[in-house]
């Protein structure tokens, strides 16, 4: 029988009791998603407010825990029978129990592929400090995607933790050298700021934001620089086909915006799991 700790990679267990641990804290990236950018808009009118002595637009607590969640339409509290990933979603059909009004298919999605993903990094790292790393990493990156489609935002909140933790995590030189991940970070940060800036004097436009360079500066904490060129190529590929996909099936316009981080977020993924491979099939295309 495995150990749930510290087993080695390829333990079904471990694996298994990963699915389930991520199908809850999708559940609960859901609300991470829904909430901070509305937590950071409360904080910026309330800080405005204060500014021009104006009463403040927001004094009842809201975060993540409280209040508790409720159907935006009918204002119905989700009970905790209505709250279990996924199934709660099926059995009520994607629909609120109380007024019928539809439940975004989003949510049990994040769910899924929170639980796939928990279980995937398992599998591959194990269940000791550097699978439980990853899970912390691909969790962050979750929330980060979905704030970033909805808003166009990567929040501090996230980008920067991550980024600590990725120094952390490499103290012991737990996936690169901690000089490698250090030299990761600044690099990262530096290689699309001056991106950002070419961009800007060549066409007075701004291409990405800041939150971009914080993001990929904390994909140079967690893999080193050396992986650097092969996240910014793969997000390059990832983006083009998404951006193709959706131009072509969704009848999407060109001129929309399409956030970079997304694309930064799954090719730091894929970096983590397979980086040295994807790694070896460009430098074999480029030479
Ligand atoms: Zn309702």
């Amino acid at each position: 029988m495995d150990t749930l700790l510290f087993a080695a990679p390829g333990s079904l267990g471990p694996t298994l009791v990963a699915a389930l641990l991520g199908l809850l804290i999708g559940s609960f990236l859901n609300v991470v998603i829904h909430r901070i950018p509305k937590m950071m808009q409360r904080e910026s009118d309330n800080y405005v407010a204060h500014e021009s002595g104006k009463e403040l637009p927001h004094t009842d607590r809201y975060n993540l825990m409280v209040p508790r969640s409720a159907c935006p339409h009918c204002g119905h509290q989700i009970t905790a029978m209505e709250n279990i990933p996924v199934i709660s979603w099926l059995a009520l059909r994607g629909k609120c129990r109380k007024c019928k009004a539809p439940i975004s298919a989003r949510y049990p999605a994040v769910e899924l592929l929170t639980g796939a993903l928990s279980a995937l990094l398992v599998w591959t790292f194990g269940s000791g400090v550097a699978g439980m790393a990853t899970l912390l990493f691909a969790w962050l990156l979750i929330a980060m995607t979905f704030i970033d489609i909805d808003t166009q935002l990567l929040p501090d909140d996230l980008t920067f933790p991550l980024l600590w933790a990725g120094l952390l995590v490499n103290l012991d030189g737990t996936f690169v050298p901690l000089r490698d991940a250090v030299i990761g970070a600044v690099a990262g940060y530096l290689v699309l700021w001056a991106v950002y800036w070419l961009f800007k004097l060549a066409t007075g436009k701004e291409g990405m934001g800041y939150g971009d360079f914080k993001l990929l500066a904390a994909l140079g904490a967690w893999l080193g620089w050396a992986m650097l060129p092969t996240i910014i190529l793969l997000s390059s590929v990832v983006g083009a086909i998404v951006g193709i996909s959706l131009i072509v099936f969704a009848r999407r316009g060109r001129d929309k915006p399409i956030p970079f981080g997304p694309y930064l977020a799954a090719a730091g993924v894929i970096a983590l799991l397979f980086g040295d491979q994807v790694s070896g099939i460009f430098q074999g295309i480029i030479a």
